[in-house]
């Protein structure tokens, strides 16, 4: 690394979403708990959300940058986040600077380092569909990968991508993800206070006893176009099937008018604002089965051993399906449909899909990636 190397120390973990929140508090955790000096940086993209599930975590971000505006761009929430982290990655001159993922955040976080010349870790690298979608999240992806210094793959498949796209092998660590981790710690806490389960209980909608429950989340870019397909499917599933159905809507309004609009008056249907973290864990473990196009859910459910049907033709996460935890059924209520019935009616059916294997991780790769960083930052 050339001369203008900050030397402060410590490490700087920037992150602005709830799934970088989700990902990235096990990983602060299990720096902390070697006595690295943690700095979390808040770019405010989903400002509140991400407060929120830190919180769920006891972190509280010692940077709040507060940078979302009202129908920003990703093009220009880089543009303004960039400089500003630069400011900061300046002042603090961290030994290493962490981000997580594929959102604007981690795009301006990993470019903020490398123009500073600080190494770059990125947790759950070398995710790819093999198309352009998710856009922008796979360009981004792409990107990182060439910024990072240290590259930390949930799994074999992930590293094998890097591998492919000229990354040495010395530099990426296969770690599992840490979202499994983020998971054991919300049951944990969960399974050790009852107080704290009934306030979860208490924002949950009513679910009907003896019913089976389906979970529904849809927000992706390449989805909003086909919302209404999506709706549809879910009010055929809720006439069609004795069950209930929770939509936690997605922060972003794009997706959440059209769900609003078709499934409002269904009675079986219960839209709701955004979880909680643990409010949305302890719904995924009673689901019977999820319908989604987020990624997190796609590597959460099948640690419950929750069906996944996902809402997209194509996923960055081939692992749930190579190991039967997940389908791909796009959005075409006709295949959702028929794929959610034989989920619901046949115990054969949902048990097929019920695995024991844990194809994004055991719930240590907080503690691995900790030991890696905190070894690099001894040794600069
Ligand atoms: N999640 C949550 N509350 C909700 C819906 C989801 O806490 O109402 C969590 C979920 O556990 C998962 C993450 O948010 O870990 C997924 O976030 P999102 O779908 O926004 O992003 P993606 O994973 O697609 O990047």
């Amino acid at each position: 690394m050339s001369g203008g190397v900050p030397s402060g120390g410590g490490v700087v973990c920037v992150l602005g979403t709830r799934p970088e929140a989700i990902k990235l508090a096990p990983v602060v955790l299990a720096l902390a708990a070697r006595g690295v000096v943690v700095t979390l940086c808040s770019t405010g993209q989903q400002r509140d959300l991400t407060r929120a599930t830190l919180d769920d975590f006891g972190l509280v971000p010692n940077i709040d940058l507060d940078l979302m505006q009202p129908d920003q761009s990703p093009q220009a929430f880089v543009a303004t986040a960039l400089p500003l982290l630069g400011q900061t990655i300046a002042r603090l001159a961290p030994a290493m600077v962490i981000v997580q993922g594929d959102t604007a955040t981690t795009l301006a976080g990993a470019m903020a380092a490398a123009y500073a010349c600080v190494p770059v870790a990125h947790v759950e690298a070398g995710l790819r569909s093999g198309t352009a979608e998710p856009f922008p999240e796979d360009m981004h992806r792409r990107v990182i990968a060439q910024l990072a210094t240290h590259h930390f793959a949930p799994t074999q498949i992930a590293q094998a991508a890097l591998v492919r796209e000229g990354i040495a092998w010395g530099a990426i660590s296969v770690t599992g993800n840490p979202v499994i981790d983020a998971l054991r710690l919300a049951e944990a806490r969960l399974g050790a206070d009852a107080a704290l389960r009934a306030g979860v209980d208490q924002v949950l909608p009513p679910l009907r006893e003896g019913r089976a429950m389906v979970l529904v989340t849809a927000h992706r870019r390449e989805n909003h176009v086909h919302m209404a397909s999506i709706a549809e499917a879910v009010a055929a599933i809720a006439e069609a099937h004795d069950v209930d159905i929770v939509v936690p809507l997605h922060p972003n309004p794009a997706s959440g008018a059209v769900l609003r609009g078709r499934l409002e008056q269904v009675t079986n249907v219960a839209l709701v604002q955004p979880l909680g973290y643990l409010a949305f864990v302890t719904l995924l473990r009673r689901a019977r089965l999820v319908l989604t196009d987020s990624g997190g859910v796609q590597e959460e459910a099948p640690a419950f051993g929750c069906p996944v049907l996902v809402l997209r033709d194509s996923t960055e996460r081939p692992e749930g399906i190579e190991a039967g935890a997940a389908r791909l059924v796009g959005t075409d209520p006709a295949t959702i449909v028929a794929a959610v019935a034989g989920l619901i009616t046949d115990d054969a059916v949902h048990a097929a899909m019920t695995t024991a294997i844990l194809p994004y991780g055991d719930g240590y790769a907080a503690d691995r990636i900790a030991a890696i960083v905190a070894a690099e930052i001894v040794r600069r």
